[in-house]
Protein backbone atom coordinates (compact mmCIF):
# COMPACT_ATOMS: atom_id res chain seq x y z
CA UNK A 1 0.00 0.00 0.00
CA UNK A 2 2.91 2.32 1.06
CA UNK A 3 4.64 1.67 -2.03
CA UNK A 4 2.34 3.30 -4.49
CA UNK A 5 1.45 6.59 -2.24
CA UNK A 6 5.38 6.73 -2.34
CA UNK A 7 5.23 6.82 -5.92
CA UNK A 8 2.30 8.59 -6.54
CA UNK A 9 2.57 11.46 -4.83
CA UNK A 10 4.83 11.70 -1.56
CA UNK A 11 3.11 14.52 0.48
CA UNK A 12 1.02 11.27 0.85
CA UNK A 13 3.64 9.45 2.68
CA UNK A 14 5.02 12.55 4.98
CA UNK A 15 1.12 12.91 6.27
CA UNK A 16 0.65 9.46 6.40
CA UNK A 17 3.90 9.36 8.83
CA UNK A 18 2.82 12.39 10.50
CA UNK A 19 -0.63 10.28 11.43
CA UNK A 20 1.38 7.79 12.55
CA UNK A 21 3.28 10.08 14.68
CA UNK A 22 0.57 11.53 16.58
CA UNK A 23 -1.59 8.35 16.69
CA UNK A 24 -3.07 8.07 20.17
CA UNK A 25 -2.39 4.71 20.42
CA UNK A 26 -6.02 2.80 20.47
CA UNK A 27 -6.58 -0.24 18.66
CA UNK A 28 -6.71 0.27 14.99
CA UNK A 29 -5.84 -2.25 12.92
CA UNK A 30 -5.27 -0.05 10.02
CA UNK A 31 -2.37 2.11 11.34
CA UNK A 32 -1.29 -1.04 12.56
CA UNK A 33 -0.87 -2.60 8.85
CA UNK A 34 0.39 1.25 8.08
CA UNK A 35 2.85 1.00 10.61
CA UNK A 36 4.23 -2.44 9.03
CA UNK A 37 3.57 -0.78 5.49
CA UNK A 38 6.28 2.22 6.20
CA UNK A 39 9.17 0.57 7.18
CA UNK A 40 10.40 -1.04 3.50
CA UNK A 41 9.47 -1.91 0.27
CA UNK A 42 10.55 -4.34 -1.30
CA UNK A 43 10.41 -5.52 -5.28
CA UNK A 44 13.17 -8.16 -6.03
CA UNK A 45 11.17 -11.55 -6.55
CA UNK A 46 13.47 -13.82 -6.37
CA UNK A 47 14.54 -15.90 -2.55
CA UNK A 48 16.66 -13.23 -0.45
CA UNK A 49 19.91 -13.67 0.41
CA UNK A 50 20.99 -13.96 3.97
CA UNK A 51 22.18 -10.06 4.61
CA UNK A 52 18.32 -9.04 2.59
CA UNK A 53 16.63 -10.88 5.10
CA UNK A 54 18.67 -9.79 8.40
CA UNK A 55 18.31 -6.34 7.19
CA UNK A 56 14.40 -6.68 6.32
CA UNK A 57 14.37 -8.08 10.22
CA UNK A 58 16.39 -5.02 11.48
CA UNK A 59 14.12 -3.10 10.03
CA UNK A 60 11.17 -4.40 11.86
CA UNK A 61 12.61 -5.16 15.13
CA UNK A 62 15.46 -2.23 15.09
CA UNK A 63 17.98 -4.17 17.87
CA UNK A 64 18.42 -0.71 19.55
CA UNK A 65 15.55 -1.15 20.98
CA UNK A 66 16.54 -4.67 22.62
CA UNK A 67 17.70 -4.23 26.13
CA UNK A 68 21.42 -3.39 27.35
CA UNK A 69 21.30 -6.86 28.75
CA UNK A 70 19.74 -8.78 26.18
CA UNK A 71 21.60 -10.33 22.62
CA UNK A 72 19.83 -9.79 19.73
CA UNK A 73 20.22 -9.74 16.00
CA UNK A 74 22.59 -12.20 13.89
CA UNK A 75 23.77 -14.79 16.83
CA UNK A 76 25.78 -17.48 14.23
CA UNK A 77 26.52 -16.52 11.09
CA UNK A 78 28.59 -19.60 8.78
CA UNK A 79 30.93 -18.89 5.86
CA UNK A 80 28.26 -19.02 3.98
CA UNK A 81 25.68 -16.79 5.32
CA UNK A 82 27.73 -14.12 4.41
CA UNK A 83 28.56 -14.73 1.20
CA UNK A 84 26.44 -17.13 -1.05
CA UNK A 85 23.08 -18.27 1.51
CA UNK A 86 20.04 -18.01 -0.38
CA UNK A 87 17.23 -18.52 1.99
CA UNK A 88 14.13 -20.27 0.83
CA UNK A 89 12.79 -21.39 3.97
CA UNK A 90 12.51 -19.74 7.66
CA UNK A 91 12.39 -21.69 10.51
CA UNK A 92 10.55 -19.70 13.71
CA UNK A 93 10.72 -21.09 17.32
CA UNK A 94 10.10 -19.70 20.17
CA UNK A 95 13.16 -21.73 22.01
CA UNK A 96 15.74 -23.55 20.37
CA UNK A 97 16.40 -26.48 21.94
CA UNK A 98 18.54 -29.63 20.86
CA UNK A 99 14.94 -31.09 19.67
CA UNK A 100 13.97 -28.33 17.96
CA UNK A 101 17.46 -27.49 16.13
CA UNK A 102 17.12 -30.79 14.98
CA UNK A 103 13.72 -30.77 13.55
CA UNK A 104 14.47 -27.51 11.84
CA UNK A 105 17.43 -29.43 9.89
CA UNK A 106 15.40 -32.23 9.11
CA UNK A 107 13.08 -30.16 7.57
CA UNK A 108 15.73 -28.62 5.55
CA UNK A 109 15.51 -24.62 7.06
CA UNK A 110 18.64 -22.48 6.04
CA UNK A 111 17.91 -19.94 8.51
CA UNK A 112 16.85 -19.79 12.46
CA UNK A 113 14.86 -17.00 14.32
CA UNK A 114 14.50 -17.98 17.60
CA UNK A 115 12.74 -15.67 19.90
CA UNK A 116 15.04 -16.31 22.84
CA UNK A 117 18.15 -15.93 22.16
CA UNK A 118 20.04 -19.94 22.47
CA UNK A 119 23.40 -17.95 23.35
CA UNK A 120 23.42 -15.26 26.13
CA UNK A 121 26.77 -15.88 28.71
CA UNK A 122 30.15 -15.04 27.27
CA UNK A 123 32.35 -17.83 26.99
CA UNK A 124 36.06 -17.99 26.03
CA UNK A 125 35.65 -22.33 24.30
CA UNK A 126 33.16 -23.69 22.20
CA UNK A 127 32.22 -27.50 23.55
CA UNK A 128 30.33 -30.07 23.42
CA UNK A 129 29.60 -29.40 27.52
CA UNK A 130 27.43 -26.79 27.32
CA UNK A 131 24.23 -27.11 25.58
CA UNK A 132 24.02 -23.85 24.30
CA UNK A 133 27.23 -24.40 22.42
CA UNK A 134 26.32 -27.43 20.91
CA UNK A 135 23.09 -25.93 19.55
CA UNK A 136 25.65 -23.19 18.34
CA UNK A 137 28.12 -25.56 16.65
CA UNK A 138 25.60 -27.66 15.07
CA UNK A 139 24.23 -25.03 13.55
CA UNK A 140 27.30 -24.00 12.12
CA UNK A 141 27.96 -27.13 10.51
CA UNK A 142 24.45 -27.38 9.15
CA UNK A 143 25.60 -24.14 7.70
CA UNK A 144 22.03 -22.55 9.04
CA UNK A 145 22.48 -18.96 10.46
CA UNK A 146 20.26 -18.12 13.91
CA UNK A 147 18.70 -14.61 14.44
CA UNK A 148 17.13 -13.82 17.08
CA UNK A 149 14.77 -10.43 18.14
CA UNK A 150 13.78 -11.06 21.62
CA UNK A 151 13.35 -7.33 23.72
CA UNK A 152 13.22 -6.06 20.41
CA UNK A 153 10.03 -7.93 19.87
CA UNK A 154 8.75 -7.16 22.86
CA UNK A 155 9.10 -3.59 22.49
CA UNK A 156 7.55 -2.45 18.73
CA UNK A 157 4.35 -1.58 18.10
CA UNK A 158 2.49 -4.44 17.47
CA UNK A 159 5.18 -6.65 18.59
CA UNK A 160 4.24 -9.45 21.40
CA UNK A 161 3.37 -7.44 24.64
CA UNK A 162 0.71 -5.12 22.10
CA UNK A 163 -0.58 -8.38 20.82
CA UNK A 164 -1.65 -9.46 24.64
CA UNK A 165 -3.01 -6.10 25.22
CA UNK A 166 -5.07 -5.48 22.16
CA UNK A 167 -6.37 -8.77 22.71
CA UNK A 168 -7.54 -8.17 25.74
CA UNK A 169 -8.94 -4.62 25.10
CA UNK A 170 -11.07 -6.59 21.99
CA UNK A 171 -12.30 -9.24 24.64
CA UNK A 172 -13.57 -6.44 26.44
CA UNK A 173 -15.00 -4.16 24.18
CA UNK A 174 -16.45 -7.17 22.01
CA UNK A 175 -17.45 -8.92 25.42
CA UNK A 176 -21.35 -7.48 26.96
CA UNK A 177 -19.32 -4.13 27.63
CA UNK A 178 -21.03 -1.74 24.85
CA UNK A 179 -21.18 1.40 26.91
CA UNK A 180 -17.81 1.50 26.44
CA UNK A 181 -15.70 3.78 24.38
CA UNK A 182 -13.12 2.37 22.69
CA UNK A 183 -11.59 5.83 22.03
CA UNK A 184 -11.25 6.51 26.03
CA UNK A 185 -9.61 2.92 26.36
CA UNK A 186 -5.76 2.77 25.93
CA UNK A 187 -2.57 1.10 25.57
CA UNK A 188 0.65 2.15 26.36
CA UNK A 189 4.01 0.92 26.92
CA UNK A 190 5.19 0.60 31.04
CA UNK A 191 8.90 1.56 30.18
CA UNK A 192 8.57 3.83 27.08
CA UNK A 193 11.87 3.71 24.77
CA UNK A 194 14.72 5.53 25.89
CA UNK A 195 16.14 6.34 22.47
CA UNK A 196 15.32 9.89 21.03
CA UNK A 197 12.25 11.01 19.89
CA UNK A 198 13.01 13.69 17.28
CA UNK A 199 9.87 15.56 16.83
CA UNK A 200 12.04 17.32 13.40
CA UNK A 201 10.95 17.19 10.38
CA UNK A 202 14.58 18.55 9.37
CA UNK A 203 16.57 16.11 11.11
CA UNK A 204 17.69 12.75 9.56
CA UNK A 205 14.63 9.85 10.37
CA UNK A 206 14.96 8.09 7.22
CA UNK A 207 17.46 5.71 5.30
CA UNK A 208 16.68 5.39 1.31
CA UNK A 209 18.31 2.73 -0.65
CA UNK A 210 17.90 2.84 -4.31
CA UNK A 211 19.37 -0.13 -6.20
CA UNK A 212 20.35 0.11 -9.84
CA UNK A 213 19.56 -2.49 -12.18
CA UNK A 214 22.34 -4.74 -12.78
CA UNK A 215 22.98 -4.62 -16.29
CA UNK A 216 23.89 -0.56 -16.83
CA UNK A 217 26.52 -1.11 -19.50
CA UNK A 218 25.79 1.35 -22.25
CA UNK A 219 27.16 4.60 -22.25
CA UNK A 220 24.16 5.96 -21.91
CA UNK A 221 22.90 4.46 -18.90
CA UNK A 222 25.81 5.39 -17.24
CA UNK A 223 25.51 9.05 -18.20
CA UNK A 224 21.90 8.47 -16.36
CA UNK A 225 23.61 7.15 -13.59
CA UNK A 226 26.03 9.94 -12.81
CA UNK A 227 23.09 12.70 -13.33
CA UNK A 228 21.37 10.82 -11.14
CA UNK A 229 23.73 10.69 -8.68
CA UNK A 230 24.80 14.84 -9.45
CA UNK A 231 20.75 15.32 -8.89
CA UNK A 232 20.63 13.71 -5.64
CA UNK A 233 23.83 15.34 -4.58
CA UNK A 234 22.09 18.70 -4.39
CA UNK A 235 19.78 18.18 -1.77
CA UNK A 236 21.97 15.80 -0.13
CA UNK A 237 25.47 15.37 0.50
CA UNK A 238 26.03 12.63 2.24
CA UNK A 239 25.48 9.74 -0.33
CA UNK A 240 26.71 6.42 0.25
CA UNK A 241 27.33 5.55 -3.43
CA UNK A 242 28.77 1.95 -4.42
CA UNK A 243 28.72 0.16 -8.07
CA UNK A 244 24.56 -0.80 -8.05
CA UNK A 245 23.41 0.88 -4.29
CA UNK A 246 23.18 4.48 -2.66
CA UNK A 247 22.31 4.61 0.56
CA UNK A 248 20.62 7.99 1.80
CA UNK A 249 20.02 8.86 5.29
CA UNK A 250 18.24 11.64 5.10
CA UNK A 251 15.40 14.02 6.90
CA UNK A 252 11.01 14.23 6.50
CA UNK A 253 11.22 16.81 4.85
CA UNK A 254 13.51 15.69 1.87
CA UNK A 255 11.81 12.70 1.20
CA UNK A 256 9.27 13.97 -1.83
CA UNK A 257 12.71 15.74 -3.78
CA UNK A 258 14.41 12.28 -3.49
CA UNK A 259 11.48 9.74 -4.35
CA UNK A 260 11.11 12.35 -7.54
CA UNK A 261 14.16 12.12 -8.72
CA UNK A 262 13.85 8.48 -8.13
CA UNK A 263 11.42 8.52 -10.12
CA UNK A 264 12.39 10.19 -13.07
CA UNK A 265 15.25 7.95 -13.50
CA UNK A 266 13.11 4.54 -13.10
CA UNK A 267 14.62 3.59 -16.40
CA UNK A 268 17.95 2.33 -14.34
CA UNK A 269 16.32 1.72 -10.81
CA UNK A 270 15.59 -1.78 -10.27
CA UNK A 271 14.31 -1.21 -7.25
CA UNK A 272 14.44 1.40 -3.71
CA UNK A 273 13.05 1.50 -0.04
CA UNK A 274 12.41 3.73 2.65
CA UNK A 275 12.87 2.91 6.13
CA UNK A 276 12.24 4.92 9.35
CA UNK A 277 14.70 5.15 11.42
CA UNK A 278 14.43 4.26 14.91
CA UNK A 279 14.84 7.71 15.75
CA UNK A 280 11.19 8.90 14.36
CA UNK A 281 9.58 5.81 16.72
CA UNK A 282 6.97 7.86 19.01
CA UNK A 283 7.53 6.70 22.66
CA UNK A 284 3.82 6.33 23.36
CA UNK A 285 3.69 3.34 21.14
CA UNK A 286 7.46 1.63 21.78
CA UNK A 287 8.84 0.15 24.77
CA UNK A 288 8.98 -2.75 27.24
CA UNK A 289 5.52 -3.89 28.98
CA UNK A 290 2.11 -2.71 28.22
CA UNK A 291 -0.53 -0.86 30.73
CA UNK A 292 -4.19 -1.06 29.26
CA UNK A 293 -6.98 0.59 30.60
CA UNK A 294 -10.63 0.54 30.54
CA UNK A 295 -13.06 2.87 29.95
CA UNK A 296 -16.61 2.13 31.35
CA UNK A 297 -16.65 -0.81 34.04
CA UNK A 298 -13.57 -2.75 33.20
CA UNK A 299 -13.81 -6.47 32.85
CA UNK A 300 -14.56 -8.72 35.57
CA UNK A 301 -12.06 -11.04 36.71
CA UNK A 302 -13.43 -13.87 34.98
CA UNK A 303 -13.50 -12.46 31.30
CA UNK A 304 -9.91 -11.55 31.90
CA UNK A 305 -9.00 -15.28 32.42
CA UNK A 306 -10.79 -16.56 29.55
CA UNK A 307 -9.22 -14.21 27.13
CA UNK A 308 -6.10 -15.19 28.60
CA UNK A 309 -7.18 -18.55 28.21
CA UNK A 310 -8.11 -18.20 24.83
CA UNK A 311 -4.98 -16.13 23.82
CA UNK A 312 -2.58 -18.26 24.94
CA UNK A 313 -4.09 -21.79 24.14
CA UNK A 314 -3.97 -22.64 27.72
CA UNK A 315 -6.61 -24.60 30.00
CA UNK A 316 -5.31 -23.49 32.97
CA UNK A 317 -3.55 -20.38 34.69
CA UNK A 318 -2.47 -19.64 37.98
CA UNK A 319 -4.87 -16.64 39.35
CA UNK A 320 -4.10 -14.72 42.78
CA UNK A 321 -6.65 -12.94 44.39
CA UNK A 322 -6.50 -9.62 46.72
CA UNK A 323 -5.39 -10.60 49.73
CA UNK A 324 -8.56 -8.33 51.38
CA UNK A 325 -11.33 -10.78 49.97
CA UNK A 326 -12.57 -7.35 47.68
CA UNK A 327 -13.48 -9.09 44.37
CA UNK A 328 -13.29 -6.14 41.61
CA UNK A 329 -13.81 -5.71 38.56
CA UNK A 330 -10.60 -4.59 36.55
CA UNK A 331 -9.92 -1.58 34.82
CA UNK A 332 -6.53 -1.37 34.35
CA UNK A 333 -3.81 -4.14 33.58
CA UNK A 334 0.17 -3.94 33.72
CA UNK A 335 1.66 -6.67 30.89
CA UNK A 336 4.48 -8.22 30.10
CA UNK A 337 5.16 -11.42 28.45
CA UNK A 338 7.84 -13.51 29.97
CA UNK A 339 9.20 -12.51 32.65
CA UNK A 340 7.68 -9.58 33.64
CA UNK A 341 8.29 -8.22 36.97
CA UNK A 342 10.30 -5.50 37.03
CA UNK A 343 8.48 -4.19 34.35
CA UNK A 344 5.26 -4.44 35.58
CA UNK A 345 5.32 -4.79 39.36
CA UNK A 346 5.83 -0.52 40.04
CA UNK A 347 2.42 0.07 38.29
CA UNK A 348 -0.65 0.47 40.11
CA UNK A 349 -3.26 -1.36 38.18
CA UNK A 350 -6.16 -3.98 39.14
CA UNK A 351 -4.06 -6.67 37.22
CA UNK A 352 -0.54 -7.86 36.72
CA UNK A 353 -0.13 -10.53 34.16
CA UNK A 354 3.23 -12.15 33.02
CA UNK A 355 4.56 -15.51 32.84
CA UNK A 356 6.22 -16.07 36.03
CA UNK A 357 6.56 -13.85 39.25
CA UNK A 358 8.42 -15.07 42.79
CA UNK A 359 5.95 -16.19 45.46
CA UNK A 360 6.88 -12.67 47.63
CA UNK A 361 6.43 -10.93 44.15
CA UNK A 362 2.88 -12.37 43.94
CA UNK A 363 2.04 -12.24 47.81
CA UNK A 364 3.19 -8.17 47.65
CA UNK A 365 0.73 -7.76 44.37
CA UNK A 366 -2.30 -9.51 46.38
CA UNK A 367 -1.53 -7.51 49.56
CA UNK A 368 -2.40 -4.62 47.60
CA UNK A 369 -5.62 -5.87 46.87
CA UNK A 370 -5.21 -6.94 43.26
CA UNK A 371 -4.98 -9.98 40.91
CA UNK A 372 -2.31 -11.59 39.83
CA UNK A 373 -2.27 -13.93 36.52
CA UNK A 374 0.89 -16.15 35.70
CA UNK A 375 0.71 -18.50 32.99
CA UNK A 376 4.61 -19.88 32.95
CA UNK A 377 7.01 -18.09 30.89
CA UNK A 378 6.84 -18.90 27.42
CA UNK A 379 3.41 -19.96 26.91
CA UNK A 380 2.65 -15.91 27.33
CA UNK A 381 4.98 -15.50 24.19
CA UNK A 382 4.78 -18.67 21.78
CA UNK A 383 1.86 -17.91 20.42
CA UNK A 384 2.76 -14.76 18.76
CA UNK A 385 4.60 -16.83 16.57
CA UNK A 386 1.51 -17.28 14.30
CA UNK A 387 1.66 -12.94 14.00
CA UNK A 388 5.47 -13.20 13.80
CA UNK A 389 5.38 -15.41 10.62
CA UNK A 390 2.19 -13.35 9.05
CA UNK A 391 4.57 -9.99 9.59
CA UNK A 392 7.66 -11.58 8.18
CA UNK A 393 5.48 -13.08 4.92
CA UNK A 394 4.26 -9.59 4.26
CA UNK A 395 7.18 -7.46 4.93
CA UNK A 396 9.61 -10.15 3.53
CA UNK A 397 6.83 -10.56 0.60
CA UNK A 398 8.73 -13.46 -1.19
CA UNK A 399 7.05 -16.10 -3.02
CA UNK A 400 9.72 -18.17 -2.97
CA UNK A 401 9.91 -18.10 0.50
CA UNK A 402 8.73 -20.34 3.05
CA UNK A 403 8.41 -19.33 6.90
CA UNK A 404 7.42 -22.74 9.14
CA UNK A 405 7.05 -22.50 12.80
CA UNK A 406 8.47 -25.27 15.20
CA UNK A 407 6.18 -28.22 15.81
CA UNK A 408 8.35 -29.67 18.47
CA UNK A 409 8.72 -26.20 20.64
CA UNK A 410 7.12 -25.64 23.76
CA UNK A 411 7.27 -24.64 27.60
CA UNK A 412 9.50 -26.86 29.86
CA UNK A 413 6.98 -27.02 32.30
CA UNK A 414 3.48 -28.85 32.18
CA UNK A 415 0.35 -29.26 34.56
CA UNK A 416 0.49 -32.83 34.87
ZN1 LIG B 1 10.97 -14.80 27.45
Amino acid sequence: MITRLINRNNNNLISTLSILKFNNNRINNKLQTLYYSTTTTTTTMTSPNFKQIVSTLNSITPLELAGSWDNVGVLVEPSTASSTLIVDRIFLTNDLTEPVLDEAINAKCNMIISYHPPLFSQFKRITQQVTSQRIAIKAIENQIPIYSPHSSLDAINGGINDWIARSLLNHYLTNDNSSASPTNSTIKPIQPSQLPSSSSSSSDSHKLTINFKLALLSEESQKAKVSMISQLSNIYEGLRVSDYVIEITTSENKLAQLVRIIDSNSSIVESWNCNQLVLKFSNDLVGQGRIVTFDGQGLTIDQAIDCVKKLFDLKYVRLGRPLNGKEKRIKSIALCAGSGASVILSSKVDLYLTGELSHHEILEACAKGNYVIVCDHSNTERGYLKEYKTLLESKLNQPNLEIIISKLDSDPLSIV
